[in-house]
């Protein structure tokens, strides 16, 4: 596995010599009455890129009065879904015309590989122009009803929907949640996590200048989760919080919004299996399985960290498993041919580092691949063996590049070892047998099942999201109405 150092002339973003960079409420960017900034650190080189604002309570209520306003104006509380599609292709045509620029900044801001950003702000215009479809097609139902009377339903946008998101696919979590805010008809207001900011900045300088959508539809507050995204899950002016983020937090979220039962979509872990039959094209298998951990430095909520192949096959499908890993090339984010990033901060890396350190300290062996020294926030991909389902690294999230390797005697024991954890985001089976596929996709209790591939996400047609610990409520496909409307009765006597 080769490395490549970082490189000398990096790409420098104009918004990075703005200086401070603000908060971007009802239309406009203004300085944090909180006072706070902070700095946003460039995990390759670990030198700061820019300053962003810590939005205190007064800048949070300030946006969610900003969002509240918006939506109970008639310039979007009362246009024709025909103008809302508009809007929605315009915020997708400016990601389009701008996704180098805005995936540079996810790449120099969380040190993901440049083209995994450009294939993400792609989907991101995808999934923009999905939600633009969903105005014109959001219908009621009318009920049965005795001679005289007319029942029917209509779905209602449920207010001022709060966008909190975690720093590894900083721009394509947003679009996912604003596409599904605003075609249904909310406002919004995004908190992205503190060591991934530029892209929504950005994104909210682009939607300003380059659309029609009216002030406050949109706003963006930066800061830490103590304070700011504390701010925002206790405003009462908040209707909904769409997270994305980890277990933790998410279960916060939860316990703080049944003070006024705040609707709440949470996208959370996982700790996703892949499982290889001995019938499946193992050389296939082993470098899906090896993307499904390595790419994205392993930081990803469908990240493959659990690998279970059938007995028989195991010894080919190591060897085949282990060169799989050998051939990624780790480096600069920007550097051609660079596959792998390095970890998003120094606090993560010193995390993910303590996961290997108990991996040792609970007896499992870890075996690090690549010829290179690991230097700064790099690492190299690790495969655990000897490991058994009680470990904490078999059970925990690592969100590294880290997988564990296993095995399973037949389809029953690899669906039962595949659900033996606590989440239930996705799953990878390989097999060319379709009766397999069918009962292994039964059995899994996971949100999404890829067969023969990974990571295939959804662009809006699909619903996603977890089982279980993963999560809860689905983002995309039909079952987005759910999720950002509220269903209104009326009964009426003639
Ligand atoms: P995190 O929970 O620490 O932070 C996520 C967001 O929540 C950040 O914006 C953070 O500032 C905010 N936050 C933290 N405390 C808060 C509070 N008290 N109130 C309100 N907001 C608060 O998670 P992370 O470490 O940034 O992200 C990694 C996690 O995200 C992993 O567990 C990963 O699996 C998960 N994730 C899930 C998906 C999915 O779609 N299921 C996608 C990506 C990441």
């Amino acid at each position: 596995m080769p490395f490549l150092a970082p490189l000398s002339d990096r790409p420098r973003h104009a918004l990075l010599d703005e200086g401070p960079l603000p908060l971007f409420i009802g239309g406009e960017f203004v300085p944090p009455i909180s006072g706070r900034w902070e700095p946003t650190i460039d995990p390759t080189t670990e030198l700061p890129l820019t300053t962003v604002a810590i939005a205190g309570a007064e800048d949070v209520d300030a946006a969610v009065r900003a969002a509240r306003t918006a939506f109970e104006d008639p310039s979007w509380s009362a246009i024709t879904p025909q103008r809302r599609t508009e809007l929605l292709l315009q915020i997708a045509d400016v990601i389009q015309a701008h996704a180098e620029e805005l995936a540079v900044l996810d790449s120099l801001e969380m040190g993901g590989a440049l083209w995994v950003n450009r294939w993400l702000a792609g989907q991101c215009v995808d999934v923009l122009r999905h939600y633009a479809g969903w105005p014109t097609k959001i219908y009621g139902q009318i009920a049965p009803a005795e001679p005289g009377k007319f029942h029917y339903t209509v779905r209602e946008p449920l207010g001022v929907v709060a966008g909190i998101t975690a720093w590894n696919g900083p721009l394509q979590q947003l679009c996912w949640k604003l596409g599904a805010a605003l075609s249904t008809g909310n406002t919004f207001v995004h908190k992205p996590a503190l060591w991934s900011s530029l892209s929504a900045i950005r994104l909210a300088q682009l939607i300003a200048a380059g659309t029609e959508l009216p002030a406050g539809v949109f706003n963006v507050v930066t800061g830490d989760g103590a304070l700011t995204g504390q701010a925002l899950i206790e405003h009462r002016g908040v209707d909904k919080i769409s997270f994305t983020g980890s277990v933790a937090t998410g279960q916060h979220i939860l316990r703080t919004s049944a003070a006024d039962l705040k609707r709440v979509t949470l996208e959370l872990g996982g700790k996703s299996p892949t499982i290889v039959f001995d019938d499946a094209d193992l050389e296939a298998a082993a470098r899906t399985a090896a993307a499904a951990f390595c790419q994205g430095t392993g930081q990803g909520c469908v990240a493959g960290s659990r690998i279970f192949v059938q007995e028989t096959v195991k010894d080919e499908f190591r060897e085949l498993l282990l060169a799989a890993m050998d051939a990624y090339v780790a480096g600069d984010p920007f550097a051609d041919g660079t596959q792998i990033g390095p970890l998003a901060s120094r606090a993560h890396f010193d995390r993910v580092s303590g996961y290997l350190d108990l991996a040792r300290e609970e007896g499992a062996t870890v075996q690090a691949r690549g010829d290179w020294e690991a230097e700064g926030l790099f690492m190299r991909p690790v495969l655990l063996e000897n490991v058994t389902p009680a470990m904490r690294v078999v059970r925990e999230e690592i969100f590294g590049p880290v997988s564990a390797l296993m095995t399973f005697t037949d389809i029953e024991d690899a669906i039962a070892k595949g659900n033996d954890t606590d989440y239930g985001l996705s799953a990878s089976v390989w097999t060319r047998d379709f009766a397999r596929t069918q009962r292994a996709a039964a059995g899994l209790r996971a949100g999404t099942v890829w067969v023969n591939g990974y990571a295939d996400m959804s662009t809006g047609t699909v619903p996603f999201g977890g089982f279980k610990m993963s999560g809860l409520g689905r983002e995309h496909g039909t079952d987005v109405l759910d999720a950002y409307t509220e269903t209104k009765t009326v009964m009426v006597n003639s």
